[in-house]
């Protein structure tokens, strides 16, 4: 019997989630953010699936991009954090890059690397996040020297990023808009002749603010089904998850009333109780902090999480699940069990949880 501890990939969810971006923004394109291995899903399967849609890919690194272009991948791909050495600029420019500047290091680089090729420039302003992004001084220096720079081709893209877009009734996302406009507006005024695109939402300001939505978005997390915004809402409702996460049943036995299950006791059974082991734990990407309770699905019906999450096992309560088998498969977030309901349990996000998920859980492309 071999392990069978899955994630099961619905690439066609995937597509579904994007095209469902297009349909909420039908005035902008749309860049399928890919970071992190699109978030656990796998970066070449998800991109070679999403290409002929996509208008473009966003990676966090430099890595990341190049192995898309490796993998074939012609799309337009942009670096969020863009290129830190003269080496990759050059590389880059000649595998037609999309690059982000944030700071004024990668600034002077750019402006003192001639390259043969013009290359695809995001600048970054910091609008309220202090992450990443120039300040409003450095930017609009910045775009003025850029503009002087033969090898930055037209249209430089102006972009920022939302700290609070997920709650929608945080006031924060309008402040950065507003900072991002009044800056906006005024390189346009220095800069007549020039032409630019505009960049702000992620997922959650795609699907919930309609102003933030410019020439591209970056939606993320929404391509892979998972809530987006801190409450549920209606907009996110379509979504559909892209992951099934299972693993099997491996061991199962009854406990008297008062046994403990798991390392340090951390769980004792207040009733004879039958308990399954089942072969998946934190090495995997499980959540070691998942509390007792958390909800996993088997046989269409939900148990609950009992004891410590080990590295490669954990343990769930079947007491009250009928027709119960070593073997049967356990959904531990997927169709049935939000991630995002996995994730609340374990005090993280669904974010954390989905990038988690290791090299050893075998991915299977549907
Ligand atoms: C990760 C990222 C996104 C996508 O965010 P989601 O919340 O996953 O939609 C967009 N823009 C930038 C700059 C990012 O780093």
């Amino acid at each position: 019997m071999s392990r069978n501890t899955t994630a099961t990939i619905l690439l066609e969810h995937i597509k579904f989630n994007y095209l469902l971006a297009n349909q909420s923004a039908p005035n902008s394109k749309n860049i399928a953010i890919i970071k992190a291995n699109a978030y656990g899903h796998g970066l070449t399967a998800v991109a070679h699936y999403l290409k002929d849609d996509a208008a473009g890919f966003g990676v966090a690194i430099f890595d990341e991009a190049m192995l898309l272009r490796n993998n074939a991948i012609t799309n337009e791909i942009l670096i969020l954090q863009g290129v830190n050495s003269k080496d990759e600029l050059l590389i880059a420019s000649e595998n037609n890059l999309w690059i982000t500047i944030h700071n004024v290091k990668q600034l002077q680089l750019l402006l003192t690397t001639p390259l043969n090729q013009s290359i695809k420039v995001s600048i970054k302003l910091d609008s309220g996040m202090h992450r990443l992004g120039l300040n409003k001084h450095d930017f609009i220096q910045a775009i003025n020297s850029l503009c002087e720079c033969s090898w930055v081709k037209n249209k430089m893209v102006l972009c920022s990023h939302f700290s609070s877009a997920s709650n929608l009734t945080c006031q924060e996302s309008k402040k950065q808009m507003a900072t991002f406009f009044e800056v906006v507006n005024k390189v346009k005024q220095l800069n007549k002749n020039k032409e630019f695109e505009l960049s702000l939402a992620n997922s959650p300001a795609l699907l919930g603010l309609p102003e933030s939505l410019l020439d591209w978005n970056r939606p993320g997390i929404m391509l892979y089904g998972t809530t987006v915004f801190d409450t549920p809402h209606p907009l996110e409702q379509p979504l559909k998850p892209a992951m099934i996460f299972e693993a099997k049943i491996i061991g199962l036995r009854d406990i008297k009333v008062n046994d403990s299950v798991g390392y340090n006791q951390n769980w004792i059974a207040e009733r004879s109780s039958k308990i399954a082991t089942v072969s998946v734990g934190y090495a995997d990407g499980y959540p070691r902090h998942a509390k007792n309770g958390t909800p996993v699905y088997l046989n269409h019906q939900v148990a609950s999480l009992v004891g410590r999450v080990s590295m490669d096992l954990i343990s769930i309560d079947v007491t009250d699940i009928i027709d119960v088998e070593i073997g049967d498969i356990v959904e531990l977030w997927g169709d049935n069990i939000p991630v995002s309901l996995v994730a609340k349990h374990a005090d993280t996000i669904a974010y954390e949880l989905l990038t988690g998920v290791s090299n050893r859980v075998k991915r299977i492309y549907r």
